[in-house]
């Protein structure tokens, strides 16, 4: 039995790069319960689009949060309670459109969140609008001649924001972005994995992508030697770009109190509102 399944019927169209995701993720929930993190201390969040249907798949807690906003949502559940492993998943549209301020902060003051992009280039719940993400040139139903913009590099941008921990996987190598989500989740600090995401039925990168991606082998040793594998065009590196220590946001903001764990009395906050109604 799928424990981590729920009884949600799977609306994905058959072949969708989100299958990879959703199995990979589930690898990697199991292989760190075997390590010993506690099911009950992972919370998922997620924003709008067929990515987000990993919500409504997953037999986790979480809130299901709104467009562009995961990434908010998530910081603000792993500061309420920093015991958390909080995982935010976001589409290309909402991460990198929407939602960019939020991933740009949040890996600026190394916000202890994992956010999980499906990178597949296009709005597909809406049917194949171009996003940051999308190829110059790309046809779709509000570029019917092409886009005429370069699309956002993701991983030069996020290290450039400052990112702990960078990675890029592909569900054609299942196994290999097991090991990412895992290492991903187990990072203390911001970490983002892009992941490739072919959309059979608005933008099928399969043959693209079984043919060009390559895996990196070591973790390159410095920031400059990252961007320079994130800007690589001879084929397209899969694996972990950054991986640094850095204080977190939530132990600089709170030390070591936990929100949740250490909430006020009813009559202590009460006491708290007539004291500041007084003033
Ligand atoms: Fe997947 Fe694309 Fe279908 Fe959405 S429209 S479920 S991204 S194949």
């Amino acid at each position: 039995m799928d424990d981590l399944a729920t009884y949600a019927e799977n609306t994905w169209c058959p072949g969708c790069g989100n299958f990879g995701i959703l199995s990979a993720f589930k690898r990697a929930v199991r292989r760190l319960e075997t390590d010993g993190m506690r099911r009950q201390d992972v919370a998922i969040t997620a924003g709008i689009g067929c990515h987000a249907k990993t919500f409504d798949y997953l037999n986790l807690s979480g809130f299901y949060s709104l467009h562009g906003r995961s990434m908010a949502t998530a910081q603000g559940m792993k500061l309420a309670n920093p015991r958390l492993k909080v995982v935010a998943f976001a589409g290309d549209g909402d991460a990198y459109g929407e939602g960019i301020a939020h991933m740009v902060f949040a890996a600026k003051r190394n916000a202890d969140i994992t956010v999980i992009v499906h990178n597949n280039g296009i709005y597909g719940l809406t049917t194949g609008q171009y996003t940051p993400t999308s190829a110059k040139g790309f046809k779709g139903p509000s570029t019917p001649d092409g886009s005429v913009e370069d699309p956002f590099n993701p991983l030069a941008l996020m290290l450039s924001a400052g990112a702990t921990f960078v990675a890029r996987g592909y569900p054609g190598r299942i196994d290999h972005l097991t090991d990412l989500f895992a290492r991903a989740i187990s990072h203390e600090g911001f970490s983002l994995v892009d992941v490739l995401q072919p959309c059979v039925s608005f933008n099928n990168t399969y043959e693209r992508y079984n043919a060009s991606v390559v895996e990196l082998g070591e973790t390159p040793e410095s920031f400059e030697e990252a961007l320079a594998v994130a800007g690589r065009t001879d084929g397209v590196p899969i694996g972990v770009l950054r991986d640094v220590s850095k204080p977190t946001f939530h132990q600089e903001m709170l030390g070591g109190r936990n929100p949740a764990e250490e909430r006020a009395s009813v009559a202590h906050r009460r006491e708290a509102v007539a004291a500041a109604l007084r003033q």
